[in-house]
């Protein structure tokens, strides 16, 4: 007999843990009092969308599955070049130099046999396509949506929507009619934009922002109401509700690879020596075998710097979650970042390394990528299959608990995932 088991994933991105009450998210709010709370969620590092999306479908850090940022290094024929994970023909180019994508199975591939994964996400193409980078389930973005086996979704069939709130909710509604479909998948993801499409372009807790949580809260709500439908049906449903990082307000800029130019640490601005990936609040510094000898000069030049907040290399970026003893990640940088409010009320302050293939200004909005207090506090509620009466759990959880929870509610093995299933009530008792 099939199974009535399923997963819900929903993924506010960017929503930070202590902006969530009834004024914000009353519906959020009302979740966590029903289901369980996690009081200590921690991101990975970098904590950027597009990592924190590989580790959320892996069950495993940066260093197991190998997608290292928004922006990560590649060892090229020239030389160690930056590109950008966004980028929808990214998978393809990291495909064609390394042999793969991610170097570890993801959620949609341990349940291929068992029921089908589909993520519909509304953030960036890369995010989407990490999430599921081989085509062991439907992924669904405005770049391109697919079935099993990479087969193009096309017209109708595609999501042709914007990022902010207004495609968040086109997105759920197509969301809901799936999860209604006679062939819904065993795990199902919901990657909202905001409000971290809104977070980047306004101030933290500015009206634009508030109003971009509410809209987030809105859709959850949405989805919950399919939920209780297909529960009265009989289906024995885990709901998990959560974001894949927070926000800290921008308070410097830096573009690093140019400091480290002028320092005489690097040739050229666009010299393969020494290599900057800039991903927000932190960055990954890549040092080519021909330079190896610098290295003890740029820990010693960036533990200086007064946007540096900590540096890290060798056994240090083992522990970080990271890959230690490359040059596509030689060292690591999480931004300077302080705990004072902005003018909103809104704690917690960072300096960014600028993206100068973007050349953006985020000057006094949200950013996240580094160790910040409040970049690292993602909420987590988790409700049904087993989890009710509104418990909240004090203890640390990561990102990569996610998965192997979801398939312990599907009955399947979790395999050697770098995280573990979130104890069920009787067993935290
Ligand atoms: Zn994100």
């Amino acid at each position: 007999m099939e199974s009535n088991k399923r997963c819900i994933l929903i993924i506010c991105d960017s929503l930070r843990r202590d902006l969530i009450n009834e004024a914000t998210a009353p519906t959020l709010a009302r979740l966590a009092a029903k289901g369980h709370w996690y009081a200590n969620v921690r991101g990975v590092f970098p904590s950027t969308t597009r990592t924190s999306s590989s580790s959320i479908a892996t069950g495993c850090l940066p260093a197991r599955h190998g997608l290292l940022g928004n922006t990560m290094l590649l060892e090229e024929p020239g030389g160690l070049r930056c590109h950008s994970v966004g980028d929808p023909a990214f998978r393809e180019r990291l495909r064609a130099l390394t042999g793969r994508t991610l170097h570890v199975p993801t959620l949609a591939e341990h349940v291929s046999a068992h029921g089908g994964a589909c993520i519909m996400s509304n953030v960036s193409a890369g995010a989407a396509y990490f999430h599921d980078p081989d085509g062991h389930g439907e992924v669904y973005h405005r770049a391109g949506s697919y079935g099993p086996g990479g087969v193009p979704y096309t017209g109708a069939r595609g999501l042709e929507i914007a990022s902010g709130a207004q495609g968040d909710a086109a997105m759920t509604e197509r969301f809901c009619a799936r999860l209604q479909a006679p062939d819904a998948p065993a795990v199902a993801t919901l990657w909202l934009s905001e409000p971290d499409h809104t977070g980047h372009a306004h101030a933290l807790g500015s009206p634009a922002h508030l109003a971009a949580i509410g809209h987030a809260d809105a859709c959850v709500a949405r989805v919950l109401r399919t939920v209780a439908a297909l529960r009265e049906a009989g289906q024995d449903t885990l709901v998990m509700v959560g974001s894949d990082h927070g926000m800290e307000t921008v308070v410097g800029e830096i573009d690093v690879g140019q400091n480290l130019v002028a320092a005489g640490l690097k040739a050229a601005a666009g010299s393969r020596d020494v290599v900057v990936a800039p991903n927000g609040s932190a960055c990954i510094v890549g040092v080519s075998a021909a330079a190896r000898d610098r290295v003890p000069a740029l820990l010693e030049h960036l533990a200086r710097q007064p946007w540096c907040g900590a540096v890290f290399h060798g056994e240090a970026l083992s522990n970080l979650g990271l890959p230690a003893g490359t040059i596509t990640c030689t060292i690591a940088v999480a931004m300077r970042h302080a705990d004072d409010a902005n003018a909103h009320g809104v704690r917690g302050s960072t300096w960014i390394a600028t993206d100068p293939a973007e050349g953006k200004s985020y000057d006094g909005h949200g950013q996240h990528g580094g160790l910040g207090g409040f970049e690292q506090s993602p909420f987590l509620i988790v409700e049904g299959g087993g989890y009710a009466d509104g418990r909240i759990h004090p203890h640390p959880v990561s990102l990569i608990d996610y998965a192997p929870t979801m398939l312990r509610h599907l009955g399947l093995p979790h395999g050697d995932m770098d995280g573990t299933p979130l104890p069920l009530p009787a067993e935290a008792a």
